[in-house]
């Protein structure tokens, strides 16, 4: 290594004013140098050196020695600006100097210096002058402060290496592409999800070519590789934001959404994301399929029904074709369920559903309204006799035994069927007529099919119009209550009315409950008619009571839907309240069916109306289950034998000990009796006899209208 030199005091200006006398060649040399160091210097920002390696002289600027921190009066010398270098790079510079002097090509390195406590970062600039044999004779160069440089290249470093983990971290597939359509930017995903292999993405990568491998498999993107061409045409013309579904040839669906790219407030590119979205397809095709098919069996619900129904008249319209539509109801189904379980009632109706599925074409529809009734609508039939064999073929093989949990259970459907379009020209008759058929099929037996026919067809109109009258009337006070009173045993003492419902639906008519009452059950308009025959009963047991002491209580029937109505419970407080009608002088009668749908929350409502102080009568008892746990079970007040016992007690000696096993039984859980359809004295004195506690019928008064009872409350002249 050459040694340094004593230079001039390194003043650039001052080293200028000695080229004008005579100066020694390296002088001159350097004088040279120094006005290449004031063009350098001129910025700032670079320093300037010069070794003259035959003098050993060494020369720096006032830039360079600003920039290193070096004082004015220190010689400048190799070995003064090797020590202001970092002790780590020392090495590494030295090095360099002395392979560049060797000749071995390279004209820069980097080096640090410690400054207030930190790392300066310089980049040095070397070049050697040479004689003609290639000796070294001068040495020189820059040095420039590229500390900030560093930084921000740190920084940048840092941040892409975030912003590299970030994109790899997503759970979405990201390409970049700039405006020429080049690939800038992208993460792992992306590989994967257009399947090229990761290194053949690269940067500047055009767009055709990235996709060209997938476009030739037919994995993804136009299917054909033609189409990118176009594509990209299409692409580079507008960079409009995009959103659309592709499915690849795995069966993943991919959500691509495509946005401009903006830097500076113009369109720098274009930023692709691909979201997997397999399972929300996925999801919400369990979703549709759900809503459409019944959970239990998997077969098409109401919905799906009506919906293919419909497409079937359409079609079958357009070809004049015939349609079938079957109703189907498992006969004793309820028993099945009630006596072994719903568990065993599920896994038949899903047995009943896979045969049912296994007999019907790939184009009829099987559904299940609920319950134990199906629906199957048959399209293209021939005629009746064609559905006939269809049907029976049907029957036979749904009247096979089934096996549920090692046991045999035998079930026969009752099959009703209409006809397209002789009985009906849309999917609500067709159904509404094939129920009438299949409920025809039941009277007959059970076990069998029957077609809808035009006696039926007037029934069912006359029901349907029953049903518009029955809803007018409620709107239009054509009901009343009559009043059936109840008598202690011995025939003398009146303790009680039953109300009973009449609709008077014109001046000629009045309706008895059996013939009304069933509709307004199974439309539910027996909710509102119950809430106004238990306010008009209660209104009326009030006014009685402020006739004088011995006042009736007041028996008012319930339907098993009103026990279903969660709020049930608050219209009889509400109508108490109201009335100011005492709750103990309210009796209210429900049936035995009626709790046995649901005996937990029948037990549960039976409660709370007790809470009330209201009396709880078991009507008709004989004709259900007569179940004794049930009994025990319930919170009752009394208990009224059917009058079906009592009509022939007096001949039948089966009625006489079936009453008389009633009474005792109701006696030892404390309960009074009632028997009811009492129209005879000898009746009256049987009943009497067995120890029944109250009596009801003919014999002592029919039911009459309020102002009747009145009348008889008045003059006790029963
Ligand atoms: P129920 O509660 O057992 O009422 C007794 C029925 O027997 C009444 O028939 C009554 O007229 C009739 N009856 C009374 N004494 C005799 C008799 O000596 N011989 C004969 N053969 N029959 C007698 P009605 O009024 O036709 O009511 C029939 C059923 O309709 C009632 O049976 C009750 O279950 C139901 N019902 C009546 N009114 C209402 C009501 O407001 N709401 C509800 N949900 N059902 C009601
Ligand atoms: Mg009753
Ligand atoms: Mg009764």
């Amino acid at each position: 290594m050459h040694r340094a030199l004593e230079g001039p005091d390194g003043k650039a200006g001052r080293v200028a004013d000695a080229s004008v006398a005579p100066v020694p060649t390296h002088l001159a040399a350097i004088s040279e140098h120094l006005a290449a160091m004031r063009i350098a210097e001129s910025s700032h920002l670079v320093g300037a050196w010069a070794h003259d390696l035959t003098a050993d002289r060494v020369i720096w600027s006032e830039t360079f020695r600003a920039m290193l921190d070096i004082p004015r009066t220190e010689m400048p010398s190799l070995e003064g600006f090797v020590a202001r270098v970092h002790p780590a790079d020392r090495d590494s510079v030295l090095d360099h100097l002395r392979r560049v002097l060797d000749g071995e090509d390279g004209t820069g390195f980097c080096f640090r210096i410690e400054r207030n406590g930190c790392c300066a970062h310089f980049e040095a600039r070397i070049v050697i002058d040479r004689d003609r044999e290639g000796r070294p004779t001068r040495a020189h160069g820059t040095i420039q402060d590229i500390t900030e440089r560093r930084a921000a290249e740190e920084e940048l470093r840092r941040k892409s290496a975030y912003l590299n983990a970030i994109l790899d971290h997503l759970p979405q597939a990201v390409s970049v592409f700039d405006e020429h359509l080049r690939l800038q930017c992208w993460n792992g995903r992306f590989a994967q999800v257009i399947g090229v292999p990761p290194h053949m993405l690269d940067y500047n990568a055009r767009f055709e070519d990235i996709y060209r491998v997938p476009a030739e498999r037919g994995e993804f993107g136009p299917g054909n590789p033609d189409d990118l061409v176009e594509q990209r045409r299409r692409l580079a013309a507008s960079f409009e934001p995009l959103l659309f579904e592709r499915t690849r040839t795995d069966g993943r669906t991919l959500l691509i959404a495509r946005e401009p790219l903006y830097i500076d407030g113009r369109v720098a590119g274009l930023v692709t994301t691909y979201t997997d979205i397999s399972e929300r397809k996925r999801i919400e095709a369990e979703v549709r399929h759900l809503a459409h098919h019944d959970a239990l069996t998997g077969l098409a619900n109401r919905g799906l029904l009506d919906a293919r129904l419909q497409q079937a008249i359409a079609d079958a319209r357009r070809g004049s074709q015939q349609l079938a539509v079957l109703f189907l109801d498992l006969d004793r189904f309820k028993n099945i369920n009630d006596s072994l379980g719903h568990h065993v009632g599920d896994a038949l109706l899903m047995q009943v559903a896979d045969r049912l599925r296994a007999e019907m074409r790939e184009t009829d529809t099987v559904a299940r309204l609920g319950g134990d009734e199906f629906v199957i609508a048959l399209q293209g039939i021939g005629g009746a006799s064609d559905v006939a064999r269809m049907t029976e073929s049907l029957l036979e093989r749904l009247s096979a035994p089934y096996m549920v949990d090692g046991t045999e259970l035998h079930a026969t459907p009752s099959i009703g069927i209409s006809l397209f379009p002789a009985d009906g020209m849309d999917a609500n008759t067709l159904l509404r007529n094939a129920d009438a058929a299949m409920y025809h099929a039941k009277a007959l037996g059970r076990a069998n099919y029957q077609f809808f026919t035009d006696a039926l067809n007037q029934s069912t109109t006359a029901r349907l119009e029953l049903e518009n009258r029955l809803r007018r009337a409620i709107g239009s006070n054509e009901f009343e209550l009559w009043y059936q009173p109840l008598l202690d045993a011995s025939g003398t003492t009146l303790n009680g009315f039953e109300a009973l419902l009449r609709w008077r639906s014109d001046s000629e008519t009045l309706h008895l409950p059996s013939t009304f009452i069933p509709i307004a059950e199974d439309t539910g308009m027996i909710v509102e008619l119950g809430r106004w025959v238990l306010r008009e009963a209660c209104v009326q047991a009030q006014r009685w009571s402020e006739f004088g002491p011995g006042r009736p209580r007041i028996s008012v029937n319930l339907s098993a839907r009103q026990l279903r109505d969660v709020r049930f419970a608050d219209t009889v407080a509400d109508i108490l309240a109201e009335t100011g009608l005492e709750p103990s002088m309210l009796e209210l009668e429900i049936t035995e069916s009626s709790v046995m749908d649901r005996p937990d929350e029948a037990v549960a409502l039976l409660h709370r109306l007790k809470q009330l102080g209201v009396g709880i009568a078991i009507d008709d008892f004989g004709t259900g289950y007569s179940s004794l746990s049930y009994l025990k079970m319930f919170p009752l007040d009394r208990l009224k034998i059917d009058g079906s016992f009592v009509c022939d007690i007096d001949n039948d000696p089966n009625d006489s000990a079936i009453v008389s096993a009633a009474v005792s039984l109701a006696h030892n859980l404390g309960l009074p009796v009632v028997a009811e359809g009492v129209e005879t004295a000898a009746q009256a004195l049987h009943l009497a006899r067995l120890g029944c506690d109250e009596l009801q019928g003919f014999h002592f008064s029919r039911p009459m209208p309020a102002l009747e009872a009145d009348a008889m409350l008045r003059m006790q002249s029963w």
